[in-house]
């Protein structure tokens, strides 16, 4: 076995580990102690990838990383690679031969890091295939898409315990930025894998520079007029975060009648635009950026000054995930969050609306099936007036295909133009208890930030606490800090 300090300047080019990935990897190579699993929750940029590809080049055996998204693990293997680590990914946009190829290489020996997507493992000649291989660690990236009470849900991951044994019970290492005990546990669980052998890593807030404020806004005026405030006082790059377009437009021209420059990031611009604007903030060309929450994958900049929520997010998960992006360069960061109980209404829509009931899905698996090919010329707005939307803003049509489309029951999207159905409408799609349940916990999640926003005291314990991390001390750095005497 390679040392892993080694490794880490060897191929990396770092002198050392952060505390956490040490521990991890110490763990998963068994240094110090025995080998064993690994519960990693880490905010995005705390360096999860290190915490398997270092203990993935010290090891004789492979490791399979398991990532549901084609972006970012293309991106990773290019890193690699670069730095001659061999490493390969199959996903579907890999040809037959091309993933026949590098399934062969990494059964040999020759690639010791194999990113797959979990849609790979419905495959059975793909399964059959990695059986031969020597599998000696799994890495599950983004494992909060296990669990169902997760906000990214996805049902391919939830079988990822059934291929694990399959595979023969690898030592497995799970990570994700944000999951509160209960999906902790639901990991751990879907992973077939027992709490007590699993060491759960948790970095938390770890930025004392990150400032943590919230202010009661009661319309829009004072909205604006605290917004420029913190754009007077904090000079540098900066997010403001909208949860509705329409409010981001708003914002956006009174800003700019202020002479505010800035660019907006929102998920109804061309991807042209949109990455246009993301390489202008990255580069610093451009300071100050109006976003919805669609901006963030990939934001590794160092010096982002200020993140301001202008609505309520909508949930303490997203919102430690946004607000773990400032402050990197370890230089003072203002995270303020405006609280307006009007915001609150549009987040019980957007909850409404992301948690589409079995009827729902029931009457549009009828549709689908009963027009076949004919939707993709009827088209969305068919859909939309045949299962009676009133307000125009209402995604539960979005929310169920992007669902039919995870379970498997269809294929192609109406975009494309090559929508069907292949599949019946799995139990889980019609058990209407479920989904109430699914219901309630994301309003309980959205209670959480009224809680945040109305606690007495320190804003990051209270942080900490929702993760289920009890002993964080007051920080002295955030408003409640302020008016309890601590700093
Ligand atoms: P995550 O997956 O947690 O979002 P990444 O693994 O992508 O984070 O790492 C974020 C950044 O931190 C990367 O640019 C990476 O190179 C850097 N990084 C990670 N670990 C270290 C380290 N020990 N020393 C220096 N830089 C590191
Ligand atoms: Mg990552």
């Amino acid at each position: 076995m390679l040392d892993p300090n080694t490794v880490l300047s060897s191929v990396f080019g770092f002198d050392s580990f952060r505390p956490a990935q040490e521990r991890i990897v110490r763990r998963v190579l068994g240094i110090g102690g025995e080998r064993g699993h690994a519960l990693v929750l880490m905010p995005t940029g705390g360096g999860k990838s290190l915490c398997y590809q270092v203990p993935a080049l010290c090891m004789e055996g492979g490791t399979l990383v398991v990532s549901p998204l084609i972006a970012l693990m293309q991106d990773q293997v290019d890193t690699l690679r670069r730095r001659n680590a061999a490493a390969a990914f199959i996903n579907s946009t890999v040809s037959r031969e091309e993933r026949e190829s590098r399934l062969e290489a990494f059964v040999a020996g020759r690639i010791k890091l194999l990113y797959v997507t979990p849609e790979r493992f419905r495959k059975p000649e793909f399964v059959e295939r990695i059986r031969a291989a020597r599998v000696e660690l799994l890495a599950v990236d983004e494992a909060h898409c296990i669990s169902e009470w997760g906000h990214d849900f996805r049902p391919d991951y939830s079988r990822l315990g059934e291929f694990r044994k399959l595979i023969g019970d690898p030592i497995t290492i799970a990570l994700t930025a944000t999951a509160t005990p209960d999906v902790q546990q639901d990991i751990i669980a879907k992973l077939g894998l027992v709490p007590d052998d699993v060491l759960l890593v948790h970095r938390g807030i770890d930025r004392p520079n990150l400032r943590l404020e919230a202010e009661e806004i009661f319309d829009e005026k004072m909205k604006f007029e605290v917004l420029r405030s913190v754009l007077g006082t904090y000079n540098g790059s900066g997010i403001i975060y909208f949860s509705l377009i329409q409010t981001l437009e708003r914002f956006s021209q009174m800003l700019a009648d202020k002479g505010h420059r800035h660019g907006v990031y929102h998920g109804r611009l061309q991807s042209g635009p949109r990455r246009a604007v993301q390489r202008r903030f990255l580069r610093g060309e451009q300071d100050l950026i109006l976003a919805t929450n669609a901006f963030g994958m990939g934001i590794d900049k160092p010096d982002i000054r200020f993140i301001v929520h202008a609505e309520v997010p909508a949930s303490i998960e997203s919102y430690y995930q946004e607000i773990g992006r400032a402050g990197r360069d370890g230089q003072d960061s203002l995270c303020m969050l405006l609280y307006s109980q009007e915001d609150l209404a549009i987040q019980m829509d957007f909850i409404k609306w992301s948690n589409p009931n079995a009827g729902f899905y029931a009457r549009l698996f009828g549709i689908l099936e009963g027009t076949g090919g004919d939707i993709n010329t009827l088209g969305p707005e068919y859909l939309r007036e045949q299962l009676n939307f009133k307000n125009r803003r209402d995604f539960r049509l979005e929310t169920a295909l992007g669902m039919l489309d995870r379970y498997g029951v269809t294929e192609g999207t109406l975009d494309d133009r090559d929508l069907r159905v292949v599949a019946e409408l799995p139990p889980q799609l019609e058990d209407e208890e479920r989904m109430e349940e699914k219901l309630e916990r994301d309003n309980r999640k959205l209670l959480s930030m009224v809680q945040y926003f109305r606690g007495e005291s320190c804003r990051r314990v209270f942080v900490e606490k929702y993760f289920g991390f009890h002993d964080e001390k007051p920080c002295g750095n955030c408003d409640r800090c302020d008016a309890n005497g601590f700093s």
